[in-house]
């Protein structure tokens, strides 16, 4: 009796935290320690020897200088991330992610004496940088406990690494003079992999577009869903669009339903999906039978060769799994990464379900007339 009661408390008490994706009835393991910041070593907040940081494989101050930023910079270097933030103090309020309490409460390990909490807070500029390093953490430890991954960095041979700005400058000299991309004025944004020697994944934002933090966390939730899913046991052979992109949506969502992020470049942004409640939308398409079939698509690489119903659908498909099947989900993750067999996605699906992607469509469609309101 006393446990139980126990547990209904946590549960209640835990509503603003993540919980296991293999036990939802168990709070998730976090682990966001040791880690060394330029402003903690600064202020005396932690005892660090001197460290020769190394961002996109040179040091610290070099890449700063190639991008041309001079003050205001954090370095956070986590168990899994790197993270440069020249990112200004925000409040931060208890709608802006579903997580705000949690990850608030674990800001007061690292500034104690933090008074925010559940209903938000106002955060520092060098606490925005942390609550950033607590989320990426945190997303990580929910991917990894997903798909039973121990590997350090999930099998990538580095850290993935965070840039996120409060001006444009900076991100545009990442993108094209560091990272060699051209610079996209719709969506703001860059994410590679850098193979070789170092082997991580890089993404960089700015505030420019993502103005509100909601809105930022959003996008690098998406993006840290699309690195650690192509990261997973390694990048050896292109994921498939419908896990890939469904790993995005669903770390986007799982934070807050308000922004969703299409990767904007080359899908059609679908009205309907742009805000809220997608269940609904859902629902609907498959009440009306106008849900393009998993099998038509599954193999599909590229999360930007997916029409705008397909990524909606790759999320729900993702969240329905998660939720009642995580085990096969990590074994589906685990198949991206067999070089051997190289096997398609039906293969694929065939293998770890049983069935072919028509009837696992089938049954999610079920599971979608049953649960969605
Ligand atoms: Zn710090
Ligand atoms: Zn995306």
């Amino acid at each position: 009796m006393v446990s139980s009661l126990l547990f209904v408390a946590m549960a209640v008490a835990g509503e603003t935290d993540i919980r296991h994706p293999r036990a939802p009835d168990q709070p998730l393991p976090i682990k966001f320690t040791p880690w060394f910041c330029t402003a903690c070593v600064k202020a005396k907040m932690i005892e660090a020897p001197a460290k020769e940081l190394q961002l996109m494989s040179m040091p610290a101050e070099r890449l700063l200088e190639k991008i041309g930023v001079k003050r205001s910079w954090i370095i956070v270097e986590s168990p899994n991330f790197l993270l440069l933030s020249t990112l200004k103090g925000v409040r931060v309020r208890a709608g802006d992610s579903r997580f705000v309490g949690g990850d608030l409460n674990r800001l007061k390990e690292i500034f104690p004496g933090y008074t925010g909490g559940s209903k938000g807070g106002y955060v520092t500029s060098h606490q925005r940088a942390h609550l950033y390093h607590i989320r990426l953490e945190r997303i990580h430890a929910h991917f990894a406990a997903l798909t039973g991954n121990k590997k350090k960095f999930l099998g990538m041979g580095g850290r993935y690494q965070v840039y996120l700005f409060d001006a444009e400058e900076p991100y545009r000299a990442l993108a094209e003079k560091v990272i060699g991309r051209a610079h996209n004025k719709k969506n703001y944004l860059v994410r590679a992999h850098v193979p070789g020697e170092h082997n991580y994944y890089v993404m960089g934002t700015t505030t420019k577009l993502f103005k509100s933090d909601r809105a930022l966390n959003s996008i690098v939730a998406h993006q840290t869903g699309h690195m650690l899913a192509n990261g997973h046991r390694n990048f050896v052979r292109v994921v498939w669009g419908f896990l890939e992109a469904g790993a995005a949506h669903y770390y986007e969502r799982l934070e807050s339903v308000q922004h969703n992020y299409f990767c904007l470049m080359g899908v059609d942004f679908p009205a309907e999906f742009v805000r809220g409640n997608w269940r609904k939308k859902i629902r609907h398409l498959v009440y009306r039978k106008k849900d393009p079939s998993l099998g038509g698509w599954c193999e599909t690489l590229q999360p930007h060769q997916m029409s705008g119903v397909e990524h909606a659908l790759a999320w729900s498909i993702f969240e329905w799994l998660v939720t009642t099947d995580p085990v096969r989900l990590g074994k589906l993750m685990d198949k991206t990464k067999d070089t051997d067999k190289k096997p398609t996605a039906e293969q694929s699906i065939e293998d770890v379900f049983g069935v072919s992607p028509y009837v696992l469509h089938d049954r999610w469609r079920r599971y979608v007339l049953k649960n969605y309101k």
